[in-house]
C-alpha cells in the first residue's frame, strides 16, 4: 500500500493522532513518512483515510 496527502489538507492533525508512524505534520499540511506502508499499519492508514474530514488522504 502507498498513501499520499493532497493539498486540500486542513492540518487538523487527525491522521497523525491515528497513525504517527506513517503521518506527521509538515510546515503547511500533513506529510507521509514512508514510501510503502508496513502491512501491520495498513488498517490504521485506511482508518485515517476514512476519517480525514476533507478526504485528503489518498491510498494508492
Ligand atoms: S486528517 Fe486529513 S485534513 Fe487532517 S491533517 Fe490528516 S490529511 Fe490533513
Amino acid at each position: 500500500m502507498k498513501v499520499r496527502i493532497e493539498d486540500n489538507c486542513i492540518s487538523c492533525g487527525l491522521c497523525v493522532s491515528i497513525c504517527p508512524d506513517v503521518f506527521t505534520m509538515g510546515d503547511q499540511i500533513a506529510e507521509v513518512l514512508v514510501d510503502i506502508v508496513p502491512p501491520d499499519l495498513e488498517g490504521l492508514v485506511q482508518q485515517a483515510a476514512n476519517e480525514c474530514p476533507v478526504e485528503a488522504i489518498i491510498i494508492e
